[in-house]
């Protein structure tokens, strides 16, 4: 483990190991797998590179995020690290010389697009060069449920079927139970010892506020850090390059970045933003997968991400040096609607949407909670934590109502309902509707019919998700939606404990008749 440390202070000039660090090379090193949830900016690669130069034989790693894997490797060989990748944009003659390195054993670290490495010329190779290690960068994309999904990463379990004793480590940020376990599945790691950093980024202030006028309010936002960097992030490209735009009218030094550019001009913006020379990135979420820029002060969300897991992910780019920063997401019911087309109108098979509504329904019960903000998202990512200080929460606790009453009600609308129907069918009871529905089922006939009629139905829809997001409810994918009570519904439906809600801002209220279903 000295040698381990030695590499770290005198490679990379560090003088410490962060967090699990040392426990994760050293499982390595002693030849085992190690899967590794640690979130952005938590110093992943070193938990590979390290060992790759300790180990005899180079370390292999995939990695999706071809557009980064040269920096990595400049950054690398600055050094004095012996690393090269491999990937499309190589010319063929490049490619045959690091080839070349690789079988005579000149390399230390190759990084390998996934499709490339699961050819059978490059598999070929493999068998031929001394190995140090496999590290699968980004292994959440194996996940067919994730947003990153990336088929390819599917064939990796092929590592470990060919090359046994070749020790893997399999890294990601995105670290929810589900994907964790596709992780472990797909890439058969059920041996490897288990990394789980806690998601806490406690020098993150979080904010979330409706959206009223967004780019005054992220103006604001962004003259409140005045020579800093930060990223906005916006739904569209349009929007993108017109908040760009009207920033650099005000006088702001504002970039922009998304998939509909030239691959050069994104080359171009991201090293210009890199190297401080605009200072704000307002972009798609095309950009950040992988980029290291620790003075990042704060993320902006003009529009509403897919995902906590996204929203994670995304504010995760601010502060990675440790020093306040700050994440502020502007929603407002406009933007759940157009998610909720985009869902619709996606290719994605139908219990997939689902998911996707889910998913998305779950951020919002982040959005109106009231409860610290820090604290619903840890409990997300199923860590517990007390109320953080460092979120509009927190700091300016949010006007609630009682809502225990209206909750027992719907909780046993569901029960009366047979536990068989998705939230729109629940309301309609309440509300008393008489529904094709819920006619069919007889509903009109239940004790629960009709009794919540004094409350409207973009009420009950908020009240619906503060019962998922609070864990009072849960809503099952295979079964279309169905909602369930759980083991907290029990002691709310006997009045043991209560629930409050936050009220509901006044502008959101006009446009909330939506349909979630
Ligand atoms: P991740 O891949 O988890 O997002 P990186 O591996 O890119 O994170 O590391 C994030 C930043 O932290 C990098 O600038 C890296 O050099 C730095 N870093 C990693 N480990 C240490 C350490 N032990 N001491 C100081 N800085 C570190
Ligand atoms: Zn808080």
């Amino acid at each position: 483990m000295n040698d381990a440390l030695h590499v770290l202070q005198h490679t990379f000039g560090y003088p410490a190991f962060r967090g699990p660090q040392a426990d994760i090379i050293a499982s390595l090193l002693a030849g085992d797998d190690a899967l590794v949830l640690m979130p952005t900016g938590g110093g992943k690669s070193l938990c590979y590179q390290i060992p790759a130069l300790l180990r005899p034989g180079c370390g292999i790693v995939v990695s999706p995020l071809i557009a980064l894997m040269q920096d990595q490797v400049d950054t690398l060989r600055q050094l004095g690290v012996r690393a090269a990748c491999l990937n499309s944009t190589l010319d063929p003659r490049d490619a045959w010389a690091v080839e070349q390195q690789l079988l005579e054993g000149q390399l230390d670290l190759l990084y390998v697009a996934p499709e490339r490495l699961l050819t059978d010329r490059f598999l070929n190779l493999l068998q031929q060069a001394p190995l140090a290690l496999f590290a699968i960068d980004e292994a959440h994309c194996v996940s067919q449920w994730g947003h990153d999904f990336r088929p390819e990463y599917m064939g990796l379990s092929i590592l470990h079927e060919r090359w046994p004793q070749v020790p893997r480590i399999a890294l990601t940020a995105t670290a929810d139970h589900a994907t964790r376990q596709e992780m472990i599945d797909r890439l058969g790691l059920q041996q490897a010892r288990q990394f789980i950093t806690s998601f806490d980024r406690p020098n993150i202030r979080y904010r979330i506020a409706e959206k009223n006028r967004p780019r005054e309010q992220a103006l604001a936002l962004i003259r409140t850090y005045p020579d800093a960097a930060g990223i906005i992030y916006c739904l569209s490209r349009k929007r993108v390059e017109d908040t760009a735009a009207w920033l650099r009218q005000q006088g702001i030094p504002a970039l922009h970045y998304h998939a509909g550019l030239d691959s050069q001009i994104r080359q171009q913006h991201q090293q210009q933003f890199l190297r401080q020379e605009g200072r704000v990135m307002v972009a798609t979420i095309a950009f950040g997968m992988g980029i290291d820029k620790p003075d990042v002060r704060y993320v902006i969300h003009l529009d509403l991400p897919k995902s906590i897991e996204s929203y994670y992910q995304e504010t995760g780019r601010a502060g990675r040096d440790g020093e306040p920063a700050e994440a502020l997401l502007l929603y407002g019911m406009q933007d759940v609607v157009m998610q909720h087309e985009m869902i619709a109108q996606g290719e994605a098979p139908p219990a997939q949407k689902r998911l996707e509504r889910q998913k998305l329904d779950a951020l919002l019960g982040l959005c109106e909670s009231s409860r610290c903000r820090r604290q619903h998202l840890l409990a997300y990512f199923g860590e517990d934590a007390a109320p953080c200080g460092n979120c509009d929460n927190c700091l300016q606790p949010p006007e609630t109502w009682d809502a225990t009453d209206a909750a027992r009600r719907a909780l046993s609308c569901v029960f009366r309902c047979e536990q068989r129907f998705g939230a729109g069918h629940v309301i309609d009871v309440l509300l008393g509707k008489r529904t094709p529905k819920v006619e069919q089922f007889g509903h009109h006939s239940l004790s629960t019919f009709g009794i919540g009629s004094e409350l409207g139905e973009s009420s009950w829809r908020v009240l619906f998700r503060q019962l998922l997001a609070g864990g009072y409810l849960e809503s099952d994918a295979e079964r279309f939606g169905a909602l369930q009570l759980t083991e907290l519904s029990r002691p709310l439906l006997r009045g043991e404990t209560t629930l409050t809600v936050r009220r509901e801002p006044a502008g959101n209220k006009a446009q909330r008749g939506v349909r979630s279903g």
